[in-house]
């Protein structure tokens, strides 16, 4: 009976999700743990550190102020800080969740099987990976490639923040329920995000599936070619 109520539940929320797109009729709902609702503040506006600015932060300053970082307990295992690479004007960023082995050995994202898909992906698109720029929500790899954590997010976050303020991307594409999630503070299911553009600090935002789930489930390349083809009509 729980099982079946928590199936009718999760099914209800994703209907109501579902239906709460603009001109479909219902507007203004909030789900618990969904900040959709609630509109991030546009990325210019975010709390910075600095009290002054005497002018923007480049991507050179924020690594520069990223340091050998000590903010959260993922230093103490990490070879490498996977800070982001490609072109900081990029109309368009992809954010995944964090460094795997290859990624910390090399000290660059997106690095090996996956890496090599998502290569593939942006090769289909039209784009080379110098043309986009490519980060995580995290910037050292969690042991056992485990889940991120809310302390860890905490300490890294605002660094993905400025980044995407000294970039100032037309569009991201987060990869993966994980950064879908994190970045839309929402626990609604990526099958259920994806597929449609999100509001990120008032950049749009198209989740998609991870291209490591890609690599387990072929049969879902059809969704996220249906989605960065939204994203191509959307930057051209
Ligand atoms: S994950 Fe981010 S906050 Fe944590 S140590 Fe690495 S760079 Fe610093």
């Amino acid at each position: 009976m729980r099982k079946e109520l928590l199936e009718l539940t999760g099914a209800l929320k994703g209907h109501i999700v579902a239906v709460r797109e603009p001109g479909r009729g219902i507007s203004g709902l909030y789900l618990k743990g969904d900040l959709r609702a609630r509109s991030l503040p546009p990325i210019d506006s975010v709390p910075d550190n600095k009290a002054t600015h005497v002018r923007s932060e480049t991507l050179d300053d924020i690594r520069a102020e990223l340091g050998d970082c000590t903010r959260c307990k993922l230093y103490s295992g990490r070879h490498h800080i996977v800070f982001g690479e490609g072109d900081p004007h990029a109309d368009l960023v992809f954010v995944g969740e964090a460094p795997g082995g290859d990624e910390d050995r090399q000290g660059r994202p997106f690095v090996g099987r996956a890496g090599k898909l998502l290569s593939d992906i942006i090769t289909a698109m039209g784009f080379t990976r110098e043309q986009v720029y490519i980060c995580n929500i995290l910037k050292c790899r969690p042991p056992q490639n485990r889940n991120p954590e809310p302390d860890e997010i905490a300490a890294c976050e605002p660094f993905l923040v400025k980044q995407l303020r000294a970039i100032r991307p037309r569009m991201i594409c987060a990869l993966g329920k994980f950064a879908a999630q994190t970045l839309l503070k929402t626990d609604t299911p990526i099958s259920v995000l994806r597929g449609r553009f999100h509001s990120y600090h008032d950049i749009r935002l198209m989740p998609t599936y991870h291209p490591a789930y890609l690599l387990r489930n072929p049969g879902a390349k059809k969704q996220t070619w249906e989605d960065v083809q939204m994203i191509m009509k959307e930057l051209r």
